[in-house]
């Protein structure tokens, strides 16, 4: 069927800084259905480990983490030439007027809000990895 998403993943890995246990399970359930490699990290110092360690096709970085914050955690990836032009995606809870253009300046690539859209997000991390969501 035209406009199915499934296994467009094609086993690329995605590091996902979260700190909530539930938020992590569903992103990683949504990645997993759609092929792709969830590398979990509980912590920004973490996700930036594994980031090193994994070279995946794009970071989910939660913004309210506790110790290092998502924002620094990209200014991290930014400031390493290894990094820099990774596809990074802040999603937050709290969302306010002037959050997503705040985090797009901050030099995030997209914003997701939680609660997660879960049929708009793969689609939207395809977009984001590949260009045109193919
Ligand atoms: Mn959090």
């Amino acid at each position: 069927m035209e406009g199915t998403t499934e296994g467009r993943g094609r086993g690329r890995s995605v590091v996902v800084v979260e700190d909530n246990v539930r938020s992590r399970r569903l992103v990683r359930d949504l990645l997993e259905l759609q092929g792709f490699v969830p590398v979990e990290a509980e912590t920004a110092e973490e996700g930036l480990e594994a980031v090193r360690r994994c070279a995946p096709a794009l970071v989910l970085l939660d913004i309210q983490l506790p110790g290092m914050d998502g924002e620094a955690a990209l200014r991290a990836l930014r400031a390493d030439p290894a990094t820099a032009s990774l596809p990074v995606v802040a999603v937050t809870a709290y969302a306010m007027r002037g959050d997503e253009e705040r985090l797009l300046a901050a030099g995030f690539d997209a914003y997701i809000a939680k609660p997660i859209d879960t049929r708009a997000f793969v689609p939207r991390l395809l977009e984001l990895i590949d260009g045109d969501g193919r």
